[in-house]
C-alpha cells in the first residue's frame, strides 16, 4: 500500500517534468558527474527550470562540483526541500542528508531504491523543464531504479576513448536497450589534450573511439570534450565550466544544444 501511495506521489511529480535525462557511464572517473552537473548548469542558465538529482549514494560528487560541500537539505513536513543553487537550478544529493560529509553510506539495494524513490516522490521540486540525474557508474541498483521509476527517462552516456572504458560502455548501451530506455547519445570525454605550448593535439587516451562506438551501436554521437586542466581546477573549486570562457565551454555548449534540439 505504501509503495503504491509513493508511486502515486512520484508520478504526480514526474508529470510536471518535461524532460528526464540520466547521465550514465560504464566506469568511474570518466567525467560523468562533471558532465551531468554542467549540463544542469548550462540548461538552467539558458532559462530552463532544472532539477539536478545525484543518485550516487556511495560517491556523491554533484555537491562538491557546485561548491556545496556543506550542503544541508531541510526537511519540512516530511518533505525534502531541494537546495536552490539559483532560481532555475535545484539540487538534491544524499550528501545533504549526511551528518558528516566524509561518512560512508553502507547500504544495500533496498535502501538505495528507497532513498531514490523518496528523492522523487517526497521532495518539493516544483515543475521542471529538465530533471538531470547523475547515476553511479555501471548498471547496478541505482540506474535500474531510475529506469523502472522514471519510465520516460532518456540516457546520456559518457565514455573516455580507450578500449577499457568503451568495453564497459557497451554494457551501459545494452542495459538501456534491455530496460527500454532511449539513448539520447554518447559523449566522448577526455578526448585528446591540446598542448598549451605547441598547440597540437595529443591523443593521451586515444581519440575517436567513442564516435566509432556510437556509429557501430547506431546511437547519436553528441560530441567530444578534450582533457582540459582548467576543468579539473574549476571542478575542485566548485565552479562550473560555464565560468571558464574557453574552448571547453564552447564544446559543452555544442553538446547542450544538441540535447535541447
Ligand atoms: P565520474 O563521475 O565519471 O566518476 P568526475 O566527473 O567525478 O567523473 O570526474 C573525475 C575527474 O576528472 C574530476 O577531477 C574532473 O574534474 C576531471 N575531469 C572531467 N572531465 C575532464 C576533462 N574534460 N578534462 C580534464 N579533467 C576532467
Amino acid at each position: 500500500h505504501d509503495f503504491e501511495a509513493q508511486s502515486q506521489k512520484i508520478n504526480n511529480f514526474l508529470q510536471n517534468v518535461d524532460h528526464k535525462i540520466v547521465v550514465m557511464s560504464g566506469k568511474g572517473g570518466v567525467g560523468k558527474s562533471t558532465i551531468a552537473t554542467n549540463l544542469a548548469v548550462f540548461l538552467s542558465s539558458q532559462g530552463y527550470k532544472v532539477g539536478l538529482l545525484d543518485v550516487d549514494v556511495h560517491g556523491p560528487s554533484v555537491a562538491g562540483l557546485l561548491g556545496l560541500t556543506d550542503l544541508k537539505l531541510n526537511i519540512i513536513n516530511n518533505r525534502i526541500q531541494p537546495y536552490s543553487y539559483t532560481d532555475n537550478l535545484k539540487v538534491i544529493s544524499i550528501q545533504g542528508l549526511l551528518n558528516q560529509p566524509d561518512e560512508p553510506l553502507i547500504w544495500r539495494g533496498p535502501m538505495k531504491i528507497g532513498i531514490i524513490r523518496q528523492f522523487l516522490g517526497d521532495a518539493d521540486w516544483g515543475p521542471l523543464d529538465f530533471l538531470i540525474i547523475d547515476s553511479p557508474p555501471g548498471t547496478g541498483d541505482e540506474p535500474l531504479t531510475v529506469a523502472q521509476t522514471v519510465t520516460d527517462c532518456q540516457a546520456v552516456i559518457v565514455t573516455t576513448p580507450q578500449e577499457i572504458s568503451l568495453a564497459d560502455v557497451r554494457k551501459s548501451i545494452q542495459f538501456c536497450q534491455k530496460v527500454n530506455m532511449p539513448i539520447l547519445g554518447l559523449i566522448e570525454n577526455m578526448s585528446g589534450f591540446v598542448c598549451p605550448s605547441c598547440n597540437s593535439l595529443h591523443a593521451i587516451f586515444k581519440s575517436g573511439g567513442g564516435e566509432q562506438l556510437a556509429t557501430a551501436a547506431k546511437i547519436p554521437f553528441l560530441g567530444r570534450l578534450p582533457i582540459d586542466p582548467s576543468v579539473v581546477t574549476a571542478g575542485d573549486a566548485g565552479q562550473s565550466i560555464d565560468s571558464l570562457n574557453n574552448p571547453s565551454k564552447e564544446k559543452l555548449q555544442g553538446i547542450v544544444d544538441q540535447i535541447i534540439n
